[in-house]
């Protein structure tokens, strides 16, 4: 899994630096944890939590650590898409984490901390933001480039970045 802008998308890698510089005007500061992946890394992370183990499950309040769970053997899944559908693979997708952010930030909307800040700030960019997400997915943003899930998948072939 690469964290580089550079496997990204050139246009995605100009909305990036948008983004982290929109982040550092309010004192947000960010960092790219995951942008391109490879199919088999996509299915490496899918099997988590449904052949392979994933975090431990959470609900009712109790932590219940891989293997205690008759409802989650393998525990919690960390992304409902397998491989050939997440954006991540056609370098149009990124997560970012949180370096550090001002301790007098006012939260904005229902999200924790800097969150929503975070995702606003991105969607001004024109990305797509996963916090909006039925599952929420805080860190996740992409952008689809002028093609659908399907037209990506039928052009088959990952683009090259400008790294060549
Ligand atoms: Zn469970
Ligand atoms: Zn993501």
């Amino acid at each position: 899994v690469s964290r580089s802008a550079v496997d990204l998308a050139p246009d995605l890698a100009r909305m990036w630096l948008e983004h982290e510089a929109r982040c550092a005007a309010v004192g947000i500061v960010l960092a790219l944890t995951q942008t391109y992946r490879t199919p088999q890394e996509q299915q490496a992370l899918y099997d988590q939590g449904r052949k392979a183990p994933g975090p431990a499950c959470t609900h009712d309040g109790v932590v219940r650590p891989v293997g205690t769970c008759p409802r989650h053997p393998y525990g919690l899944t960390v992304t409902a898409a397998p491989p050939g559908y997440s954006f991540h693979e056609y370098r149009r997708a990124y997560d970012v984490g949180i370096k550090s952010y001002p301790e007098d930030l006012t939260p904005r909307n229902w999200y924790d901390g800097p969150w929503g800040q975070v995702g606003e700030l991105g969607e001004a960019c024109g990305l797509d933001w996963g916090g909006r997400w039925k599952r929420a997915d805080l860190p996740h943003f992409e952008h689809h480039g002028g093609k659908t899930l399907a037209q990506w998948r039928a052009a088959a072939t990952v683009p090259a970045t400008h790294g060549g």
